[in-house]
């Protein structure tokens, strides 16, 4: 171990910027959906990178193929072309049932592209008066911590004091396809596109009603408008399916990926959409140097190749079913507000007068079980889709220790 708990928080605290506040544990290893710390302790992970490692920590397919390209060719620039780029952007766009993919390297950036696709979208082929073009996005959203994206967050923390903010967003209450009717009334010609997460995961795993997606789907269509669907911590097999939106058998304009798209290797963002939609790019109008760079497409080329089979989905369906009838028996304790379940992901609101989502994560990680908090009284549980049943069981054993105690 390069040093302990205590002494390597403690390094990192004078160090580094305190954007942060993880938990006291310092991981030094893992494998599967179990990592071990400098102090040889191992937790249960049921965060998952926020689902960045969907397919659990150094999946054996995943590592074997990153270790190739690493031996092979790592980064050429876009300047060049490269012999993975094809097939990436290929497989890619083929599992989302699109046509066309420009790959970006975390998840703001993908966002921050569909942005820019959307307004040159709007300016060039809808014909919205320069300057104008709106996007409509939702309460509570999260998308990232780019300047601009920010600028349509409703998390004053995350706002606060980092404007002046971005012009061209609106924002409307999340699920009420009745308010979204109402901007798309008042800005009319202007909007170019409604930008969604089909499950808000930082907000807390809040799963909208059911006919919230088609509407809106149905709205966009009607009016001209693009459908973007934020997927990159819902998508990738993490609900059940490969993408949440397919839950309402809904197909957005332009998929977001991220996350899990690098299987907890390397960061790989994207943006996947029709060739038309595309189209509206010119070299020089956009990228990025890491942007779909050999390392990135071999290992998300594993992904995809993974994805494909569907088995992980279906682990995640039916855990996820199982998750679900377990997490709903807390609701009669007194001590769990609600549970909302989609796939191996669940949002669990913690009364607040048993304790804070914060207290409640310490007591799991002292009994070897690590999740985050989100917005003070929620815990998230979003194991990798690995996870065995039996380990599963586990960690909702300590769970229900924990609020038993
Ligand atoms: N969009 C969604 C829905 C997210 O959950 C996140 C991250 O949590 C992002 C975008 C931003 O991704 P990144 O942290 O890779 O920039």
């Amino acid at each position: 171990p390069r040093g302990t708990t205590e002494q390597l928080i403690a390094t990192a605290d004078q160090h580094s910027a305190h954007n942060y506040h993880p938990l006291p544990v310092v991981v030094a290893s893992a494998e599967g959906a179990w990592m071990t710390d400098v102090e040889d302790r191992r937790y249960l992970d049921l965060l998952a990178g926020y689902s960045a490692l969907n397919f659990g920590h150094g999946h054996p397919r995943l590592i074997a193929t990153a270790k190739e390209q690493l031996d092979r060719l790592t980064l050429t620039s876009r300047a060049f072309h490269h012999d993975r780029f094809a097939e990436f952007c290929t497989q890619l766009a083929e599992l989302c049932g699109m046509e066309s993919v420009l790959p970006m390297n975390t998840g703001a950036e993908a966002v921050e592209t569909a942005v820019k696709t959307a307004r040159k979208w709007g300016y060039q082929v809808k014909g919205v008066p320069d300057g104008r073009a709106k996007i409509i996005v939702a309460s509570g959203n999260f998308h990232g911590r780019t300047t601009t994206v920010i600028s349509f967050s409703t998390d004053e923390d995350a706002r606060a004091n980092f404007g002046p903010y971005t012009p061209g967003f609106e924002i409307v209450p999340y699920g009420d396809l009745a308010a979204l009717e109402a901007a798309l009334d008042e800005h009319g010609e202007d909007v170019v596109a409604v930008m969604l997460e089909p499950i808000q995961g930082e907000a807390g795993v809040l799963i909208p009603p059911a006919e919230y997606l088609p509407g809106v789907r149905e709205l966009t269509r009607a009016r001209n408008v693009l459908f973007i669907a934020d997927e990159i911590q819902s998508g990738l097999g993490r609900t059940g399916r490969t993408f949440a939106c397919e839950h309402e058998g809904v197909v957005p304009d332009i998929y977001l990926l991220g996350k899990a798209l690098g299987g907890g290797v390397v960061p790989v963002s994207a943006v996947v959409s029709s060739r038309e939609i595309m189209s509206v790019y010119r070299p020089g109008e956009h990228g990025s140097t890491f942007g779909g760079n050999p390392l990135a497409c071999a290992v998300a080329l594993e992904v995809v190749a993974m994805l494909r089979s569907g088995e992980y989905q279906e682990r995640a369906r039916e855990l996820g079913d199982h998750l679900h009838r377990e997490l709903q028996l807390l609701t009669g304790t007194g001590k769990v507000e609600a549970v909302r379940v989609r796939g191996l992901w669940a949002g669990v609101d913690i009364s607040p007068s048993f304790g804070t989502g914060r207290e409640i994560s310490e007591k799991l990680m002292a009994r070897g079980v690590l999740v985050k908090d989100t917005h003070g009284s929620t815990i998230r549980i979003a194991p990798p889709l690995v996870i065995s049943k039996e380990d599963l069981d586990w960690g909702l054993d300590q769970l229900r220790a924990v609020l038993a105690g």
